[in-house]
């Protein structure tokens, strides 16, 4: 078998374009733009790089970007009354403030400072705890942008067998919770899995998240199965910098039925589900109608 590509760029530029249509209806009919400010700590050139096209992305849908930029040692009273004045602000319904930051600073305090109904993240304890519970949650970006690009491949997912690798709070959890709210039969594996290989030869859906390049060689992989590759990793070969994921590509596509590609694949979605997120908070503090097939 000769897995189907999903490609998760073209899937990206049809979020945005449904965002864009959305936010665009939402000016005409109400007179309200979505805004979305991001804070960016310090100078992490990856960090620099995300933020830019972040608001470059925000711009081209039709919201307001808003970009607060401070030094790497802006103390954290600093930036929890900078997050304060965001909550209290009208014209913003998304804030996302970028990680990691600087060692000083307490992310988990600073996260959970965010008006949870503006976390467009969804990192916050309580959005956390709502998507826990089954409940209408701001939803991390990354495990939106798979369960999108899984439902609009298979439909409904009910039933399948689906194994996340990796259990991290931003990645494998949420994902796992999203799938299971999808009723599918959810395996959480980590390096502490025993025999890796025999719980993901038996999964309908594999979603790799862990941060090793090509981990997973295609004879893990169930034939016709679905491979969601989340992983990004920066490797040297043949003397120059490539971008692979967690499973080993080309012998993966010989045996799925569908694969995403690294680049090309989950990483386009998360920046297009950051703004699906932001117009879905904008919705329900004006309390709209949500945007359809922009949530979970
Ligand atoms: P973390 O490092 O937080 O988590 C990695 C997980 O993988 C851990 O749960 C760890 O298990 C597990 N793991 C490590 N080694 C093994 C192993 N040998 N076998 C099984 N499981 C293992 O990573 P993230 O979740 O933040 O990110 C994962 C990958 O996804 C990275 O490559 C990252 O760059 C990428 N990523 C991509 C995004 C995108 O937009 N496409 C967004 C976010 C992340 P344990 O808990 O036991 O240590």
């Amino acid at each position: 078998m000769v897995a189907q590509v999903i490609d998760g760029k073209a899937f990206a530029a049809k979020v945005r374009a449904q965002v864009a249509d959305q936010v665009a209806k939402l000016k005409e009919e109400s007179g309200i733009t979505p805004g979305l400010a991001v804070v960016l700590v310090g100078e992490d050139p990856a960090s620099q790089v995300y933020v830019r096209s972040k608001g470059k992305q925000t711009v081209e849908v039709g919201m307001n970007s808003y970009e607060h930029k401070l030094d790497a040692e802006t103390s954290e009273e600093d930036l929890l009354a900078l997050i304060d004045k965001l909550n209290n602000d009208p014209a913003v319904h998304g804030i996302l403030v970028q990680l990691p930051l600087p060692k000083h600073l307490n992310e988990d305090l600073v996260i959970n400072s965010i008006d949870p109904a503006k976390d467009v993240d969804g990192f916050h304890i309580s959005n956390v705890g709502l998507l826990g519970t089954g409940q209408k949650s701001m939803v991390p970006c990354t495990p939106l942008g798979c369960l999108m690009m899984l439902r609009d491949h298979h439909g409904s997912l009910s039933g399948m067998d689906a194994v996340v690798i990796g259990r991290s709070n931003i990645v494998g959890k949420p994902m796992a919770q999203l799938l299971l709210g999808d009723s599918c039969t959810v395996t959480i594996a980590h390096s502490r899995t025993k025999d890796l290989p025999d719980v993901v030869r038996r999964a309908d859906i594999v979603v790799a998240a862990v941060g090793r390049p090509e981990m997973v060689p295609g004879d893990w992989i169930k034939e016709g199965a679905t491979v969601i590759d989340v992983g990004i990793n920066r490797i040297e070969r043949d003397g120059k910098n490539k971008l692979v994921g967690d499973v080993d590509y080309a012998s993966a596509a010989e045996r799925a039925g569908a694969i995403t590609p690294v680049p090309g694949g989950v990483g386009p979605m998360t920046i297009a589900c950051l703004l699906a997120n932001t117009l879905t908070a904008c919705c329900r503090a004006n309390g709209l109608p949500e945007p359809e097939g922009l949530t979970a």
